[in-house]
Order: structure tokens, then sequence, then C-alpha cells
């Protein structure tokens, strides 16, 4: 990540101050996460959460803690102009229901592989290994349903 261009002062306003048409303090709290070269970061943050909500949260928070929640900020405002009704709770439960779909996949694959060790036990008069196999695999079934 790189830095704002702060350096420069007056002379290049934040992303923020430049949208709001303000000017851009020594010490303005978006200038470090709002570079000016960036201004579709800010431009989602405002129009989803308004500026002075964004400006109140940031102050509330340890400064080593800000770079992250504006990252979660700026994702979750794209994810809200991308779908206004869900925003990245749509993203959340569509990755959910792949993995519920691929844990039950997954669940009837190790069941089936758990019934082809049986029957090869069964099947077979010297299979003490055969046998350990079998529980190792249903243990692992048992604990896919625990979870
Ligand atoms: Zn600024």
């Amino acid at each position: 990540m790189k830095e704002s261009g702060r350096k420069h002062g007056a002379l290049s306003p934040c992303a923020a101050c430049k949208l709001l048409r303000r000017r851009c303090a020594e010490d303005c709290v978006f200038a470090p996460y709002f570079p000016p070269d960036e201004p579709h970061k800010f431009a989602s943050v405002h129009k989803v959460f308004g500026a002075s909500n964004v400006n109140k949260m940031l102050q509330e928070l340890p400064e080593h803690q800000r770079r992250d929640a504006v990252s979660s900020m700026v994702y979750e405002a794209n994810a809200r102009v991308r779908d206004p009704v869900y925003g990245c709770v749509g993203a959340i439960s569509s990755l959910q229901q792949q993995i519920h779909s691929l844990q039950t996949q997954l669940a009837a694959a190790q069941a089936e592989v758990v019934h082809m060790r049986m029957r090869q036990f069964s099947s077979s008069s010297n299979a003490g290994g055969a046998m350990d196999m079998a529980v190792d695999q249903a243990n692992m079934g048992e604990s896919l349903w625990s979870c």
C-alpha cells in the first residue's frame, strides 16, 4: 500500500477533500487512506455511508485499525453499489450455500468410501489393516457432520 500525497501538502488535497470541495488540512483524517489518485474509493464510501459517518468512525478508532476499517468500508460500499438490496450479504450467502452443497457432496463421497472399504473387508479374509482404514474414514465422516 502506498502512502498518500501528503508531502505535497495543500497542493494535492486527498480524494475526500477534493470531492467535498474543502481544504485538505495537515491533520485530515481521510488523507492517509484516500489518496488523490484513487478518487473512486472515497466516492463509493461517501455515497453509501456518508462522509460525516466515515469521519466519525475513523475518529473513534485507534490509528492502527483505521486502514483495515477503510478497506472494509470500501469493500462493503462497492458491494452495496453493485447489489443495492443485499450488498455483501449477497456474496456471503451465496458462498455459504456453496459450502453447504460441497459439504453434502463430501459427506456422500466419504460415506461411499466407507461403504466400499467395508465391502472390501468382508470379502477378504486377512484384512486387519483395511478395518483400521475403514474406521478412520468413518471418524472423518463423523467430524464433518459435527461442524
Ligand atoms: Zn483531506
